[in-house]
């Protein structure tokens, strides 16, 4: 038997901001990081509340939130005792905050509203039941419906702000789960709709932004297919590429979305060398209105290259040789642990994955 579940309500397109007025609130906590509080969005974002809704910031959240950050979250939230907590960031602000309530939950708190606001467009986090924490040097992937949002709102004029380099990230982001979703051993009709559209919408919008970030109709649109991109994954899985994107940002802290984009031809390839696991990738190509998987890849390696995304690991320069080498075996071990990797079309081995890591290092 399938499923196919969505939980949290969408609020989605221009002015979606003015929904925070009809909430019934009078205590919120707003979940996000420095840069968004000290630029003054947090407040763009606060002014639409109720009048007189007494609100919280807890600014703290850092890239890859740490298992120590969520903890401190959750003695917080006992305290502010809110009605209403709002996630408001990227990917990093929403996973912390599903985690600070998942962990006050299991200690007795009554759950508030959680309305996710993202202000990136990538993730998709703000409908998923994924919540990525980092432990010690390891990105675990924290999978339970508890974890989803009640509710989403996207106004990609929060998303006006993100400078080029990481609208590439957080675009290859989207682009790496409508396609994982697709080739999923999970995936369904349901989810291969939702994954066509996230990338057609990718392919034509995301170079429209990274050269002109002023771009809203684009940004909106970029906006919609992270969060279609969501709903896909959440219900069809991911695969491995994530999985090794998450034990090296785990170990060598680089964006996310910029390990998924160099590690994803060298998946593609991995997958694409046997009939049986090619096959997904064609129909793909075919619902894109491409020849075949060989020109899906090539599309995909060209829009990185347009992006300014390197090709190998070794190229972004931050990852020095011995230590991966010394690394590569405890990734490996790891990836093949993490919770993306059951719903990879093709069967992986340990040694599978070190070959693919040394791949995507050398090119
Ligand atoms: P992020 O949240 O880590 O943010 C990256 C940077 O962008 C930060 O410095 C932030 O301040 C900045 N930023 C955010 N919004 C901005 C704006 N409007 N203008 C200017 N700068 C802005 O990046 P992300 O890619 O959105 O999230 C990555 C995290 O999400 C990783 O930990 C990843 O593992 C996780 N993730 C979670 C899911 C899920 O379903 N829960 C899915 C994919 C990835």
């Amino acid at each position: 038997m399938n499923e196919f579940y969505l939980k949290a309500k969408l609020f989605f397109g221009p002015q979606a901001v003015e929904h925070l007025g009809s909430l019934k609130c009078s205590n919120v906590l707003v979940v996000t990081d420095g840069f968004l509080q000290e630029s003054g969005m947090v407040n763009k974002m606060t002014q639409y509340l109720p009048a007189g809704t007494h609100v919280t910031v807890y600014s703290n959240v850092k890239p890859d939130p740490s298992q120590e950050l969520v903890d401190a979250g959750v003695e917080m939230i006992f305290d502010v005792k809110p009605d209403l907590v709002i996630a408001f960031g990227g990917g990093s602000c929403i996973d912390a905050t599903k985690a600070i309530l998942y962990f006050a939950g299991e200690k007795g708190m009554e759950r508030p509203y959680f309305l996710a606001i993202p202000t990136t467009a990538g993730t998709g986090s703000e409908v998923t039941n994924f919540a990525v924490i980092t432990r010690g040097t390891t990105k675990v992937a924290l999978i339970d419906d508890a974890l989803a949002p009640d509710g989403a709102l996207l106004d990609a004029s929060f998303t006006r702000s993100v400078p080029p380099k990481i609208t590439a990230d957080t675009g290859m982001d989207v682009l790496t789960h409508a396609l994982e979703a697709y080739v999923s051993n999970k995936a369904t009709t349901f989810t291969d709709a939702m994954a066509v559209k996230a990338l057609r919408i990718v392919f034509e919008d995301l170079p429209v932004v990274f050269h002109d970030g002023d771009a809203m109709r684009a940004r909106g649109r970029m906006a919609e297919a992270s969060c279609v991109a969501g709903i896909a994954f959440t219900n069809a899985g991911l695969g491995i590429n994530h999985s090794l994107a998450h034990a090296l940002g785990g170990r060598f802290h680089v964006a996310h979305g910029r390990l998924n984009a160099i590690l994803l031809p060298y998946v593609m390839r991995f997958h694409m060398a046997e009939a049986k696991y090619r096959e997904p990738y064609d129909r793909l190509a075919h619902e894109l209105g491409m020849a075949d998987a060989d020109e899906l890849l090539r599309r995909v390696i060209d829009l990185r290259h347009e992006l300014g995304i390197e090709n190998t690991l070794a190229d972004l320069g931050t990852i020095d040789p011995a230590a991966f080498e010394e690394h590569v075996g405890d990734m490996a071990e790891a990836a093949s642990h993490d919770r993306c990797t059951p719903t990879n079309p093709r069967p992986v081995s340990k040694q599978d994955l070190v070959n693919l890591y040394r791949d995507a290092y050398n090119g």
